[in-house]
């Protein structure tokens, strides 16, 4: 018999699928909003004019491509610990942060969840009921057995912020909390600042261990506003992982640009960590590909191009933020019953949408409007051409 003959098939990703699906659609009018991207007014992924130069420089410079550090390179290290700590920042005078390069976001997840599978064996993982849907899978297959805490109303659209804290407060020491920074997916919703001082307090006082994970910076205030819980958790003096993406405030998505950074309680600690770091990188794929690092710390160190990112970042961050008021307004207008307004709260690309699974159901087959079966609708993929449609499809399954 084959070695394979055992092998079972395994489920596919539910958003994958979904998106075979979409493709495998004929009608024209198609729109799929189940993606976890951006997309420009034109439905398009866009080429930032940053990039662009940045990558024209990188192929009029001819450079070698020989290998990175097994960390990464040190100039995009240092400007992904700026841009999450802040300029000036005292952790990372003090020498209190650490940072590798590392495969998108998600790859920053998985070799922060090895080193703290090898330090916190006892531990478990808690993360958001909802989460992002490979949180759980990542972190088991880690090792770590992953609970959740409560985290979205569906009564109000909003956050269980009472059963969050409780949640938190109920957990042992050193349990691995997976919080997101800023623009939860899949729902969209945010703590306020002054539920995070509660949140950190908790977490300080419960002797938990944030991973912090920032997939969007830029996408929900501002660079610098999206930023601010972390600042926050390193104001306290906490120690803590954040795993940073540049996968979309990039859109660079396909080049696996991340980072993970870690804030120590003092330099020496940073050196031996960043060592162990280095041995679960070097065994895992031994060091990061060179193109899109090299672009992004292009971007981040050249103040004219750095300039012009944060621009096209913030023109993305407002066409969403527009998107959102639109759909409010249309489905108003369609005399729908139920009030929407939620959504105009919610920030980053997602929004629970408040639709049912059936609901979502009627609009792939009726009307061809692809949403992930929890509700969760990608409001980055409306544009001008296709937010009637939507609007009248959701107004018709309501
Ligand atoms: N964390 C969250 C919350 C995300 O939504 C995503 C991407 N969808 C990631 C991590 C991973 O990002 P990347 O594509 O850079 O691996």
């Amino acid at each position: 018999t084959s070695l394979f003959d055992a092998v079972e098939l395994a489920p596919r990703d539910p958003i994958l699928g979904l998106n075979e699906q979409y493709n495998s659609d004929t009608r024209p009018q198609k729109v799929n909003l189940g993606v976890g991207v951006y997309y420009n007014d034109e439905g398009r992924i866009p080429l930032l004019r940053a990039v662009r130069q940045a990558e024209v420089q990188r192929i009029e410079a001819a450079a070698a491509r020989g290998y990175l550090p097994i960390d990464g390179l040190a100039a995009y290290n240092k400007a992904a610990q700026v841009l999450l700590l802040g300029e000036g920042s005292e952790v990372i005078a003090s020498g209190r942060a650490l940072t590798a390069q590392a495969l998108g976001g998600t790859g920053a997840l998985k070799i922060g969840a090895d080193f703290l599978r090898q330090l916190l064996p006892q531990s478990k993982v808690a993360i958001s009921n909802p989460s992002w849907e490979n949180h759980r899978a990542l972190f088991e297959r880690a090792g770590f057995t992953v609970e959740t805490y409560p985290y979205y109303d569906p009564a109000t659209h909003g956050l269980d912020f009472d059963g969050m804290l409780a949640g938190l407060k109920a957990l042992p020491a050193k349990t691995v909390v997976v919080l997101h920074a800023c623009c939860h997916n899949p729902t969209g919703v945010d703590p306020t600042f002054e539920q995070w001082q509660q949140i950190a307090q908790a977490v300080k006082e419960g002797d938990l261990v944030p991973f912090l994970d920032i997939a969007y910076q830029g996408f929900g205030e501002g660079l610098e506003e999206d930023a601010s819980v972390v600042r926050l958790f390193a104001s306290l003096d906490l120690t803590m992982l954040i795993s940073s993406s540049f996968s979309k405030s990039f859109s660079l998505y396909g080049e696996r640009v991340g980072a993970l950074t870690l804030v120590t309680s003092s330099q020496d600690e940073s050196a031996r960590v960043l060592s162990q770091l280095k041995r679960i990188i070097r065994t895992n794929y031994s060091n990061p590909p060179t193109h899109g690092g090299t672009v992004v710390s292009t971007v981040l160190n050249t103040p004219e191009l750095h300039g012009l990112w944060a621009e096209e970042l913030a023109q993305m961050r407002d066409r969403i933020r527009a998107v959102r008021t639109q759909l409010v307004e249309k489905l108003k207008a369609r005399n729908v019953a139920q009030d929407f307004d939620f959504v105009l709260a919610q920030r980053g690309m997602f929004s629970y949408s408040g639709l049912s699974a059936e609901q979502v159901e009627r609009l792939r087959v009726e009307h061809g409007v692809y949403a992930v079966s929890s509700g969760r609708i990608c409001v980055a993929a409306l544009n001008s051409g296709n937010i009637d449609y939507v609007a009248n499809a959701i107004a018709q399954v309501l």
